[in-house]
């Protein structure tokens, strides 16, 4: 069944070391949720039903509770929507009191992704984040309240200045709230952002590849011995009940639809994306057009590729007997060399129909794909 994403390119401020797309116009909002009612309108033929929703950004909780409901509204005067359909929310820990998260629930979002990234004040202040370690604390007991029973952290690591005790304390403090799931994110420098210029102007250095590989190993080994499914490079449920619906749909090519600026969907081998610019976005909609900047089609083999690449990214692998039918190719004839390389470095197993990275597989999982 496919899934259901929503972009929300708003931020109150931008942080230090985001590459994503968002915008600070807030004055923008309500036109904005108008045209994604009116996109998702010219999708009422495409697509029937979704199993998941996901509202993702920018900073989704920046949206007020009544603009949550009226997309919610739209959503399910359009398309079906199972009784238990997973409805995600991201959200920054500074929004997250209860007079938000209430109606939150009751419109049946179940699922919060709540940006906390580190409870280290100072390594919040590195990251250029909007709030601090004590407000996530109070908007991770908010959620409780509210109801809230299948709760996400996200957190970086791999910060500078943040070594290994630093990241410790973090991870120690985020299973002491007993969230249901982690995504435990390496910190990405990218160059053009104000922390990539700092790096760039040699104003701090960035942890050693080897320390970077040792914090990977040493926050799975730590989640897994409390429990915790480390079922994707950066994901970590309490067990697979917990793990993202949604996301599993980008990493086995099931179809989903992306609502808003620069959102991506796919549906029978055919990928498109939206126009990243709000204005753009806004003003293609405004003429009734949809608002795609570009489409590709995907081949047998760049599709076969991207299975390939992805599978090897979870927990779960590749299904040997999936791949054969959908790619025509046997994987274990085709890689038998490359196989028996990594299985000899203790980076893939091959049991029970699949092949599968073990823990050290997932930290190399970039250069695995290659081999
Ligand atoms: S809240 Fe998220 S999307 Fe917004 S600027 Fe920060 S990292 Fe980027």
């Amino acid at each position: 069944m496919p899934g259901l994403y929503i972009h929300i390119p708003f931020c109150k401020s931008k942080c230090g070391y985001c590459d994503f797309y968002s915008v600070a116009a807030l004055a923008s909002i309500p036109y904005f949720v108008d045209a994604l009612v009116e996109e998702m309108g010219m999708y009422r033929e495409v697509f029937k039903s979704f199993e998941t929703v996901y509202f993702g950004g920018g900073t989704p909780s920046i949206l007020l509770p009544e603009q949550i409901e009226h997309i919610l509204n739209a959503v399910r005067a359009h398309f079906n929507l199972l009784p238990d359909t997973e409805i995600t929310m991201e959200a920054n820990p500074g929004d997250l009191d209860l007079a938000y998260l209430a109606p939150l629930r009751n419109l049946g979002v179940n699922r919060l992704n709540i940006g906390v990234q580190s409870f280290n004040e100072e390594i919040l202040k590195v990251l250029g984040r909007r709030h601090s370690a004590g407000q996530a604390i109070s908007a991770i007991a908010n959620t409780r309240k509210a109801g809230f029973d299948n709760l996400g952290l996200d957190l970086i690591y791999g910060v500078p200045g943040q070594g290994m005790t630093q990241w410790l304390e973090t991870l120690t403090q985020a299973i002491s709230l007993l969230p249901e799931h982690l995504s435990c994110y390496q910190l990405t420098v990218e160059p053009h952002t104000p922390l990539g210029k700092r790096y760039g102007q040699r104003e701090f250095s960035l942890p050693s590849e080897d320390l970077q590989h040792e914090l990977f190993m040493k926050t799975s080994e730590i989640l897994e011995g409390v429990g915790y499914v480390h079922y994707e490079v950066s994901n970590f449920a309490r067990g697979m009940a917990f793990a993202s619906s949604h996301n599993q749909k980008y990493w086995d090519h099931t179809p989903y639809l992306g609502l808003g600026p620069s959102a991506h969907s796919f549906l029978n081998k055919q990928r498109w994306w939206n126009h990243r610019s709000v204005d753009r976005y806004l003003s293609a909609i405004k003429n009734g057009a949809k608002p795609t900047e570009g489409m590709e089609i995907l081949s047998l083999e760049e599709l076969q590729l991207e299975a390939f690449y992805l599978g090897l990214r979870t927990k779960k692998g590749i299904c040997i007997q999936d791949y054969s039918t959908n790619y025509s190719r046997d994987i274990l004839a085709e890689k038998a060399e490359s196989f028996m390389e990594l299985r000899r470095r203790g980076l893939i197993l091959i049991e029970n129909g699949f092949v599968h990275p073990t823990r050290v597989g997932l930290a190399l999982s970039d250069s695995l794909a290659l081999i």
